[in-house]
């Protein structure tokens, strides 16, 4: 049986902290073993900022550098840059088509940029799902590992997908799946207690997988915790539960039934708990950050790998846009 298709991608807007990587790379590191890989950064997605040319560069390399350290393997899946498919803004006008201005202003990440950054409501903004939809059709991928703030994108790409395939009367483009290997998508929480992980929330709330041990030590250890249970088995607050949810990714079970009967019985010590997870986390990334370090210098193999993705991803692209361009009846007279 063929095997099936995933396309996901990581925009160049900084390095990539433990969100990015439990949510969607290490799953493509999985997922490259049994279906056909698509993995790309996603550099159109992040001028919706309006980078610096040169932030923007060294951004791209180090996703690139990133996705090799963290085990995305060239041999076994295409990695490539969204801006070196010309087939990707070409069906994304076509997209354009399918996306609906009320379920676009709906979009939860487009009402929130709306709060976070009312001087720049671009239009790039707006009709960010619809890139994001045709970054996976243009591969017709059957499966896109994102982490859970990605859901309602996907559902939206799904709309889009089935108003084509309707409209058209075909069965073209498959209808995505949101995915995550080993169980539902995932939101690896901030390290102040509020929220996702996220680069917008500053340096300190963030791990990012190049962060030096000492870095990633003062940061756990500030890690907003509270003044401890007093009543056995009680709920963990979030800000708590969030540390154990860290535990669990990167610390063997013993350490985290350890503190959680320390939880439980109301003798735990965060310090000591904090401790532990820097360490673990420290041991977890240690092997990443040094690959980050010496893939960084290697620029000669990085271009080849991408000049060689970008080969590969564009074939696939350039027949899902001669299938589109017959399907919607755009023919040149000389055809
Ligand atoms: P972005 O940095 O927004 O381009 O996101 C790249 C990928 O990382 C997407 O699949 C996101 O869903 C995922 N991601 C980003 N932040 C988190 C997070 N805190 N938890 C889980 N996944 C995340």
């Amino acid at each position: 049986m063929a095997k099936q298709i995933t396309v996901s991608g990581v925009r160049p807007t900084g390095r990539q902290h433990l969100g990015n990587y439990f949510g969607a790379v290490l799953n493509f590191v999985k997922m490259q073993e049994e279906y056909n890989g698509y993995f790309f950064v996603a550099d159109y997605h992040s001028l919706t900022t309006h980078p610096k040319p040169e932030d923007l560069k060294a951004n791209v390399k180090q996703i690139v550098v990133e996705y090799l350290a963290c085990g995305v393997d060239p041999n076994k899946c295409i990695l490539y840059l969204q801006s070196d498919l010309p087939q990707i803004p070409e069906l994304y006008l076509i997209f354009n088509m399918f996306a609906y201005l009320g379920e676009l202003e709906r979009a939860a990440t487009f009402k929130e940029k709306v709060r976070s950054q009312p001087n720049n409501v671009n239009a790039g903004l707006l009709t960010y799902p619809v890139l994001m939809a045709v970054d996976i059709v243009i591969h017709k991928a059957a499966k896109v590992p994102v982490g859970k703030d990605q859901q309602q994108h996907l559902e939206m790409t799904r709309d889009f997908v089935a108003r084509f395939n309707n409209l058209y009367g075909v069965q073209y483009f498959p209808e995505p799946e949101a995915f995550n290997y080993d169980s539902s998508l995932i939101s690896i929480p901030s390290l102040d207690g509020e929220g996702k992980m996220s680069k917008s929330k500053g340096e300190h709330t963030c791990i990012y997988l190049a962060d030096e041990p000492e870095a990633l030590r003062k940061k756990i250890m500030r890690a907003k915790t509270d003044t401890g249970p007093t009543v056995p088995n009680s709920p963990k607050p979030q800000e708590i539960q969030n540390l154990f949810d860290l535990m669990r990714l990167v610390s063997s079970s013993d350490t985290v039934r350890f503190f959680d009967d320390k939880y439980n019985d109301c003798t735990i010590r965060y310090g000591d708990m904090k401790k532990q997870l820097a360490e673990d986390m420290v041991n977890y990334l240690t092997p990443i950050r040094i690959k980050i370090e010496e893939l960084s210098a290697n620029d000669k193999l990085l271009n080849e790998i991408i000049n060689d993705g970008g080969n590969k991803a564009r074939q696939s692209a350039a027949q899902t846009l001669k299938d589109v361009r017959e399907i919607i009846g755009i023919k040149s007279f000389g055809e």
